[in-house]
């Protein structure tokens, strides 16, 4: 499966390769992780702090999958409201669910401070608008619900919008400390701090099959065989294929970086943007002074004619001063699952084999959530989150 097509923007910005070599020989370890996205990059990284053997194969090269594709906004509310989330397994696990969000933002910028180097995490707002007065009162509704369950948000009416922003909208949600960064760069300082710190990495080597017994697991790759106690399959998106996960949903979705823009008029805080329509627009400004606009999901099969253009006719018209014209544009593969939970845990069958499958608009997020609750389950066998993220469920 292609994962990407077009131009994505991160990889434009850095020449250096990570280069690590191909796997030759027959090796054997405690933990082998299988994909080297954000997922499997962050994975190598936590563990590389205990006293485990680990190995990271990717089959192309660190953050080519849909790493390099991802926009990089990191926030803890996730595509399902709190309140739906609530509806769907009870208040308990939701809120208990989110606050291993909120918490993930504070370990990605922790990790990320360790980076030798860093890959522009930075600390930012977020508005999350009623794309229509139908929408206003379900988001009062999430808005007392996260207030209700001591999360941090402001409520903004549409008088106080239209003096922020240049665009109106009937309310919306306002969140302080977020974050944003550049995914690609932050897959690969990862696996080579993790290398350093002692992790075996190798690129450009695909395991090919598989084979579980009890007491080990078996892979076999073009040049070089893998016995491992662990295994954790953080493959991404063409894991549909490979594990015939149930319960996810794949389409296609778009993306354009603008050319650097002199001003953000209008833009308050240069927040980061999304809003309440599914399939939604997303948006947020880089460093180097771009903005980021994506959305149009379509299904899989089908493509979008001249979707850069309307991308940008949507900037124009949430941001009349800002001129500007695309630089670099992609189109993606996208998964979420019904529920708009991950897959993170244990396979039903098989002892010691582990996924971790951040599907979702939050996939970086629940990435790091993933790493620490795949950390104790290979350590202490159990983390209080399973029962919600399970593949069972
Ligand atoms: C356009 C787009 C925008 C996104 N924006 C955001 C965002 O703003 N915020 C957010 O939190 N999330 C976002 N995501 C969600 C997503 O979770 C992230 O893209 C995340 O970076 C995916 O990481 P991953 O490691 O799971 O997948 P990948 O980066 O795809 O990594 C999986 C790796 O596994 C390798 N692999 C697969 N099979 C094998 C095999 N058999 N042997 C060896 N290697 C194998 C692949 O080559 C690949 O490199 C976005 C996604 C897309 C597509």
């Amino acid at each position: 499966m292609d994962l990407h097509y077009g131009k994505p923007f991160w990889p434009t910005l850095h020449n250096d390769r990570t280069e690590f070599s191909k796997l030759t020989t027959s090796i054997s370890c405690d933990v082998l992780i299988i994909g080297g996205g954000l997922a499997g990059t962050m994975m190598a990284r936590m563990l590389s702090d205990y006293q485990l053997q680990t190995v990271l194969l990717e089959k192309d090269e660190i953050g080519s999958g849909s790493t390099a594709a991802n926009t990089g906004l990191l926030q803890f509310s996730n595509d399902e409201l709190l309140i739906d989330l609530i509806d769907k397994i009870g208040a308990e696990k939701a809120v208990y669910f989110y606050k291993l969000c909120l918490k993930a933002l504070d370990e990605l910028d922790k990790y990320h401070s360790y980076l030798r180097t860093p890959a522009d995490f930075q600390r930012v707002d977020s508005f999350y608008y009623a794309s229509s007065e139908r929408h206003a009162k379900k988001l009062k509704n999430e808005y007392e619900a996260l207030r209700k369950y001591g999360f941090s948000a402001d409520w903004l009416d549409q008088r106080a919008i239209e003096s922020l922003y240049s665009f109106s909208a009937p309310c919306g949600i306002y969140t302080k400390n977020e974050a944003q960064v550049d995914p690609y760069q932050f897959a690969k300082s990862l696996a080579i701090d993790s290398h350093e710190l002692g992790t075996d990495i190798y690129e450009h080597t695909e395991v090919l099959s598989h084979s579980f017994t009890d007491d080990e697991l078996h892979f076999e790759t073009e040049y070089g065989e893998i016995t491992a106690k662990h295994v954790i399959y953080a493959t991404g998106y063409a894991t549909q294929e490979f594990a015939k996960t149930k319960g996810a949903l794949l389409e296609r979705t778009y993306t354009i970086a603008t050319e650097p823009v002199e001003n953000f008029d209008g833009w308050h805080n240069r927040s980061l943007i999304w809003e309440t329509n599914r399939p939604y627009y997303y948006l947020r400004t880089t460093p180097d002074q771009r903005i980021l606009i994506g959305g149009l999901d379509t299904s899989l099969s089908k493509e979008l004619p001249s979707y850069s253009n309307k991308l940008l006719d949507k900037l124009h018209s949430m941001f009349p001063s800002i001129q500007t014209s695309s630089a670099y544009e992609w189109s993606s593969v996208f998964a979420s699952s019904k529920d708009g939970l991950p897959f993170i845990g244990q396979h039903p069958k098989y002892k010691g084999v582990y996924f971790l499958l951040g599907y979702g608009g939050n996939g970086t997020v629940y990435n790091m959530v993933a790493a620490e609750m795949l950390k104790d389950l290979i350590l202490y066998g159990y983390h209080p989150a399973m029962a919600i993220t399970s593949l069972k469920r």
